[in-house]
């Protein structure tokens, strides 16, 4: 007899590949629980050199739809991109809808997932009678930071927005202050960016449940204070949050056929030839960008070190901001002659570098990062220590996270400090030298980090049963499973 239907998922990832590579991760965990899945992505913004690096995050059994461009010429230069991506789901919700009531005729759907940037589809798939559920591809610091967004304004008339008190204390006692809040909450209630973010993150309710990319040990005081909130009965004039879930962390390590069988890289086989744990790490993710000025500063930072590195240049950014992939050569923005007396003992490669591979390399000593949540998470499961330097969105309160809570970064001191931008060569070379001669302590607790990682996904990790048991819940809703599996 013919297999019953696997039950269907669509994930919808916004552009970019820190919501990509963390979508596909889930995706493919999903079909390992026994579901199908498509992936749904956005044509606008997503650079063609973009697909051909992500393609291969891409699972064989996940299969991938992409939504027709919708016109967006006519948004102002200036806006911030998380906004630009909300937008850009806003004006495609005619094609997800027909996308999946395409998919709801011919396959069992059993949820519609959109990440974070996306929860203006939720009310879709409660037309369709199907659960939504928000992926998170941040962590749960951030979940708390929008909860209380919500309940800061929840009742309150339109256009009428409070401020968010600095210090803030999250609950699991996350503490920012006004250097650490993610740009968009540290604008003020008269900025149309702030009502903006309020109407998106009050649509967070709609979700029946808010998967998240972290795990127990990563936000033990966060993840304890969601259980204290998680009490079955809603308080007396409690606002409804959705129940979160620490599902990851979604890294995949290449396992070592794989690695050994997938093409190589001029960065990994320079790697091959330094000495083990040697090497310094620096990247700034997939939207990161220094000034000019900060890149000469960088460079020469790491050149006084006296340390090896290997350094991902992406383009400067003229305006302070971050720009797009593409454009001229970012080696030629590196300062006259550092490439010439920098080497044998560094490598500057141009835009990208397979990073995961890179930091389980075992000549990896230290990362220095724009504490983007993947690149963290990466660095976390490879063990590696490193030095926080934080540029936009959520990555100041990451950064908090590794340095306060966590113990495995140093922050730059410029991380501290609300009006200083420049990281100067000094404190470069003096926080790398730390870093990889001193850095003892920090690359302990990261080991111990390491192995708690690697425990989240065991057979038995919480991860794995968290995200077992949103499974369990699908199945029920489609009454294949009782409720009663002991999953
Ligand atoms: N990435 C990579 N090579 C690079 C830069 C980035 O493979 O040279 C990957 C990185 O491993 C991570 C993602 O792109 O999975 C970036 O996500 P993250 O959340 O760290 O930062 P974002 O790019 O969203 O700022």
């Amino acid at each position: 007899p013919k297999a019953p239907p696997r039950p269907h998922v669509v994930l919808l990832a916004s552009p970019g590949a820190g919501h990509l590579i963390p979508m596909a991760e889930l995706a493919r965990r999903l079909v390992e629980l026994g579901f199908s899945a498509t992936i749904v992505t956005f044509t606008n913004l997503s650079a063609p050199v973009d697909a051909d690096r992500l393609t291969p995050c891409l699972p064989a059994s996940v299969a991938v739809a992409a939504l027709p461009a919708v016109q967006m010429d006519d948004l102002p230069a200036n806006v911030h991109e998380g906004r630009v991506l909300a937008e850009l789901a806003r004006r495609s919700l005619p094609n997800i809808r027909a996308l999946l009531r395409s998919v709801y005729s011919t396959t069992l759907l059993a949820a519609v997932v959109p990440d974070f940037l996306c929860p203006m589809a939720l009310p879709i798939a409660a037309e369709l009678g199907v659960p939504g559920y928000l992926f998170f591809p941040s962590n749960l610091a951030m979940v708390a930071l929008t909860r209380h967004i919500v309940e800061l304004h929840d009742g309150a008339a339109p256009g009428e927005y409070r401020d968010v008190a600095v210090p803030l204390e999250l609950p699991g006692g996350v503490s920012l202050c006004g250097a650490d809040m993610p740009d968009a909450f540290r604008a003020s209630f008269t900025n149309p960016r702030y009502a903006k973010l309020v109407e998106l993150v009050r649509s967070y309710r709609l979700a029946d449940g808010i998967p998240v990319n972290t795990f127990y040990e990563m936000e033990l005081g966060t993840a304890e204070a969601f259980k204290r909130l998680a009490v079955p009965e809603q308080a007396a004039g409690e606002v409804f949050f959705p129940p979160v879930f620490s599902v990851g962390p979604f890294v995949r390590r290449p396992d070592p056929e794989e690695a050994a069988a997938g093409a190589s890289s001029p960065c990994l086989e320079w790697l091959d030839r330094q000495p083990v744990g040697s090497v310094v790490y620096v990247a700034f993710g997939s939207g990161g960008a220094l000034s000019v000025e900060q890149t000469a500063e960088l460079a020469a930072g790491l050149e006084a070190s006296g340390q090896r590195f290997l350094w991902v240049v992406r383009m400067p950014s003229t305006d302070g901001g971050h720009c797009g992939a593409g454009g001229d050569d970012p080696l030629a923005w590196l300062p006259e002659g550092f490439l010439a007396r920098t080497s044998g003992r560094g490598l500057a490669v141009a835009a990208w570098a397979p990073q995961v591979r890179v930091l389980c390399h075992p000549a990896t000593a230290a990362f220095v990062s724009h504490c983007g949540w993947n690149s963290t998470l990466e660095s976390v499961v490879c063990g590696v220590p490193m030095l926080a330097w934080p540029l936009y969105a959520e990555q100041g309160m990451n950064a908090v996270i590794l340095e306060e809570k966590l113990g495995v970064a140093l922050r730059v001191p410029a991380a501290r400090e609300d009006d200083r931008c420049l990281v100067t060569r000094h404190e470069i070379a003096t926080a790398v030298k730390e870093l990889v001669e001193e850095g003892q302590k920090l690359r302990r607790r990261a080991e111990s980090l390491q192995k708690a990682a690697a425990g989240a996904w065991s057979p038995e990790g919480p991860s794995r049963r968290a995200l077992e048991e949103v499974a369990v819940k699908l199945k029920v809703a489609l009454g294949i499973e009782s409720g009663f599996s002991d999953m």
